[in-house]
């Protein structure tokens, strides 16, 4: 897995935040893309720490040790990771407003491999869904339910 900088952080983390990057299912998108999206919505880089691919590649964004821009309120105590996805394939009609579960095996698998190494480095973090602390549907699946084992 490829780290952010030198990853450790001073930042006080509290919380990790899962998302998906709201594109259509089986699609894939890269940093590149979601970084000119983040900087036409006025943020200074990337806004996630990390981003899953469709065939499970954890590619590094922000570094850690710097504050995300993903989650309105808990930037400063969280670390923000994302999932290639969470939009029914381009050929549902109105598929941009429609949030679903659409992680692939491979990003099923990175997340939980990627979601423990943090909570390794982050022992008093608690992993949480963009849905408990905004109202959408993002990242398309109960997070804290189903990773409250790890
Ligand atoms: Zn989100």
């Amino acid at each position: 897995m490829t780290n952010s900088g030198d990853s450790q952080t001073k930042r006080n983390i509290t919380e990790i935040i899962v998302h998906y990057t709201a594109t259509p299912e089986g699609e894939e998108f890269s940093n590149e893309q979601i970084k000119a999206s983040h900087l036409a919505r006025g943020f200074s880089d990337i806004g996630y720490h990390y981003v899953i691919g469709l065939d499970g590649e954890v590619r590094a964004g922000r570094s850690e040790s710097i504050a995300g821009a993903h989650c309105t309120g808990h930037n400063t105590c969280s670390i923000g990771v994302c999932y290639v996805g969470g939009c029914p394939a381009r050929s549902v009609e109105n598929w941009k407003n429609i949030g679903i579960d659409t992680r692939t095996d491979e990003q099923k698998a990175a997340l939980i491999k990627l979601l423990k190494e943090l909570k390794k480095k982050y022992p008093g973090a608690t992993i949480h869904g963009h849905n408990e602390f905004a109202n959408k549907p993002c990242p398309g699946f109960n997070a804290k339910e189903e990773y409250h084992n790890i």
